[in-house]
């Protein structure tokens, strides 16, 4: 299917974080063509495309490098200090989609953030190598980190459930030509595949390899099975490979949720690497933003 491309004029970009440890978040786009089957944000843009399909249609914010710049001054001014907190990139989309090579919008807002000398952490989370690119940019921000999303070490898998998105051997890839450029960089698993991630062997070989690639911080996070996401994620499951429903059922229970953290400690145990925010985030008990 052809996506729908929507160029619009963004009212504002740089808009306060409900996310724990980020104070601020910037969505160059809305939508995101890369149509991961858990994903949380489908459930969130269901209200400005309640009649599109998650993964078919992508808002392109023209007007974001400017936008930011002009933000970026006015607070500057009120607030006396070029350091406004923790800034992430992004929390509707990925600021990679593959557009990104035509629009270059992220690319362009990491350059305002650039020249305006930033003085904040900036949190960039994709699952695309694209970002490789931008490692010129990447190099004249203070305080940048460049995470990825790592659910498996599986292609096949990361092609099932993760379907548009840039195969995970690639982001691997891409995270050691980060460490290389001297870009701190970590990795996100989540969600923890029901499965596929969910036993000490897999969880301590994904450890072991983003290791390998000059990971020193990994964050975890449980599979949301909020009702809209069990919907959309249940449906083609039970299309493509019903016998997995019992597991994914199964991992929305508080047991489960125990057990599985049990495993992360002990995969965890004698490793230099440090875990955001010192625990395994869930959904529904978020914990305080810093
Ligand atoms: S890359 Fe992120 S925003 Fe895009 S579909 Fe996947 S989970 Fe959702």
């Amino acid at each position: 299917m052809v996506p729908k491309i929507n160029l619009i004029t963004a009212k504002t970009i740089l808009t306060r974080s409900g996310l724990p440890g980020s104070d601020w978040v910037i969505n160059p786009y809305n939508g995101c063509l890369f149509g991961c089957m858990y994903c949380y944000a489908a459930q969130i843009a269901l209200w400005k495309h309640p009649d599109e399909k998650w993964g078919t249609y992508l808002d392109v914010k023209t007007n974001a490098p400017e936008l930011l710049g002009k933000e970026l001054a006015k607070l500057e001014k009120r607030m006396k200090t070029k350091n406004f907190g923790s800034i992430f990139f992004s929390s509707v989309t990925d600021p990679y989609v593959g557009l990104e090579s035509k629009y270059r919008l992220t690319r362009k807002c990491l350059e305002i953030l650039a020249d305006f000398g930033y003085k904040g952490d900036i949190s960039i989370q994709t699952k695309s190598p694209l970002v490789v690119k931008d490692i010129d940019i990447l190099n004249k921000i203070k305080d940048v980190a460049v995470g990825f999303t790592v659910t498996t070490l599986d292609d096949e898998v990361s092609r099932f459930l993760e379907v548009m998105a840039p195969p995970v051997s690639s982001r691997i890839k891409a995270l050691k030509r980060l460490h290389e450029a001297g870009i701190p960089t970590y990795a996100f698993i989540g969600p923890l595949l029901p499965h596929f991630t969910s036993n000490i062997k897999k969880i301590s070989e994904l450890l072991d390899k983003l290791q390998e690639v000059g990971i020193s911080e990994v964050w975890f996070e449980h599979i949301n099975l909020s009702p809209k996401i069990k919907e959309r994620l249940f449906s083609y499951l039970r299309k493509k490979s019903p016998e997995l429903i019992a597991d994914f059922n199964r991992a929305d229970t508080q047991k489960y949720r125990d057990e599985l953290e049990d495993v992360i400690s002990q995969a965890m145990k004698g490793r230099n690497l440090k875990m955001g925010l010192g625990k395994v985030i869930h959904h529904r008990i978020l914990p305080k933003k810093k």
